[in-house]
């Protein structure tokens, strides 16, 4: 597979270094919510409520991460940084576990461990995201590859954390979920030891400078000035002006958010940053008619992308109780448990990002590649697909009756289909539209829309059909699976559709940009 071999050695440096990260990110997941109810003793909705805040704020805190990478502190600052706070959050999380004998201190360890992670994802997640497309020239044909290859070391990770920390954390004893974040915590600091070693051997531009040492905005300033490029100025009058409309935007959306989502901070703050940031960005006077016209077209797609998540990350909610209730799991005799479904993915994303470099670049020469936008829709049309397809499968299902695993397995061999033509391609036109100076802080508003999607994915998995409940969705009612998984069909096909027929206005907003 020449289109593998064929990439800077610091690409490898970030695969592992994603690996080793995503391990331990997913490790700590697997065990979370069971560690919150069996060993914390949390009741379900509880236990739910805590596991959604902290998955909707770890994509949150990126724009914070991004924000302060590109204006002050660097890539590779950030990263050591992002990932220190993640060791102190694992560690935390392992002394809650190690001291389940006295409740208040486990829980106060437990919420401090949580806040570190947060906040080292939103450190580490955008920014090593933007390092990889630093290696290449700007226009650099392989950058969807190797954002691709990028993905397929975050899934290694992800596919074999669970079956790790769940060997070791979920023993039935609940003694035993402090060694499942003990795995975790060591593979956070194992993620520090390589990238520190290794840094300053491989992490270079294609003209062998180092990358990631000054932050964004220094560094196109210093371009700026050598190139002699001018961009406009924002003075004084400009930058009240600005502080006058955010406030007051922020407290409007606020207010508003209050009322839609009564008491559930983690949504409004989700929901109102959304708007506030990306609306910030807009205002910035430094900003070229180009730069915003791209910015632009990353909001736009970055909209259409929150369909996909929400209809996606069904995985850990309905489609896992789908898997658990409704699914015929006997192999040979044996019987699959259900969580195993959630490894189904990261492992087709492991064997699909082998081939899809190589795809790329065989209908790049022939001039027949897809632009980013049109790659986009196709993800989304993957994923009603895949929906359509169980749809066969639960048609005139008679209640009682389980169908077999054929209809999950393909469904989520087409949604990984869906996710390797949107997601890596999305981290590498983010990349490919953003000014150099808004690099991760673009990558943090890219990764709000799975902090979005991840809240909608909740509200949507609600609607599971349970018996002797009426559940309907503007008017249409929901009684069997066929009518829940339709709704998915209908969301994420509107959306395709929509984003195929934007597609081409959004290639003229990139001017030039492939
Ligand atoms: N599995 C990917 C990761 O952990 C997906 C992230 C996303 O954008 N939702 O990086």
């Amino acid at each position: 597979m020449s289109a593998i071999k064929s990439h800077p050695k610091g690409l490898y440096l970030i695969f592992a270094t994603s690996t080793a990260e995503r391990f331990s990110y997913y490790g700590m997941r697997a065990i979370f919510i069971l560690f919150l109810t069996q060993a914390l003793m949390f009741d379900k909705e509880a236990a739910a409520s805590i596991y959604g805040s902290y998955t909707g704020l770890v994509y949150l805190t990126p724009l914070i991460g991004g924000y302060l990478a590109d204006k002050y502190w660097g890539i590779r600052r950030s990263i050591f940084w992002g990932a220190m706070m993640m060791a102190i959050g694992q560690f935390l999380m392992f002394m809650s576990a190690s001291t389940l004998n006295n409740t208040e201190v486990a829980h106060g360890l437990m919420y401090g461990g949580l806040t570190f992670l947060i906040m080292g994802n939103g450190c580490f997640k955008p920014t090593v995201a933007a390092l990889v497309g630093q290696l290449y020239e700007p226009g650099d044909k392989r950058l969807d590859a190797a954002y691709t290859i990028f993905y397929m070391g975050v899934n290694v990770g992800s596919f074999a954390a669970p079956l790790i920390c769940g060997y070791l954390g979920d023993t039935g004893n609940p003694q035993d979920f402090k060694w499942g974040f003990l795995a975790s915590g060591i593979m956070t600091l194992f993620t520090i030891v390589l990238f520190e070693t290794q840094k300053n051997k491989y992490l270079f531009s294609p003209v062998g400078e180092p990358i990631g040492i000054i932050p964004g905005a220094k560094r196109e300033k210093q371009k700026d000035k050598a190139e002699q490029i001018v961009h406009p100025k924002m003075d004084k009058r400009m930058k009240l002006r600005n502080a006058v409309i955010i406030g007051l935007l922020t407290i409007l959306l606020i207010t508003f958010f209050c009322y839609a989502f009564p008491g559930d901070w983690v949504s409004i703050g989700i929901f109102t940053a959304c708007i506030v940031f990306p609306v910030l960005v807009l205002l910035d006077g430094s900003l070229t008619k180009i730069e915003r016209s791209r910015i632009f077209v990353i909001y736009i797609i970055a909209f259409f992308v929150i369909f996909f998540w929400a209809a996606y990350e069904q995985a850990g909610a309905s489609l896992t109780l789908f898997a658990s209730e409704q699914t015929d799991r006997t192999i040979l005799g044996w019987e699959m448990p259900a969580s195993w479904f959630q490894s189904f993915n990261p492992l087709f994303v492991v064997l699909l990002a082998y081939i899809m470099p190589g795809v790329w670049s065989f209908l790049s020469k022939r001039k027949l590649e897809p632009a980013s936008p049109t790659k986009q829709a196709i993800g989304l049309l993957l994923l009603s697909l895949g929906y359509l397809f169980i749809c066969f499968g639960v048609k005139d299902l008679i209640p009682g009756v389980k169908v077999s695993i054929v209809w999950l397995t393909g469904l989520y061999f087409i949604h990984t289909m869906g996710e390797i033509a949107l997601s890596p391609i999305g981290l590498s036109m983010v990349n490919k539209l953003s000014p150099l100076r808004f690099a991760s802080l673009m990558m943090g508003i890219w990764y709000l829309s799975t902090a979005t999607a991840n809240k909608f994915a909740g509200m949507l998995s609600g609607l599971y059909p349970e018996e002797g409940k009426v559940k309907t969705l503007f008017g249409y009612q929901i009684a069997t699976m066929y009518d829940f998984f339709m709704v998915f069909v209908i969301m994420s096909g509107i959306a395709s559709l929509i984003l195929f027929l934007l597609s081409k206005k959004l290639q003229k907003m990139m001017h030039g940009v492939e």
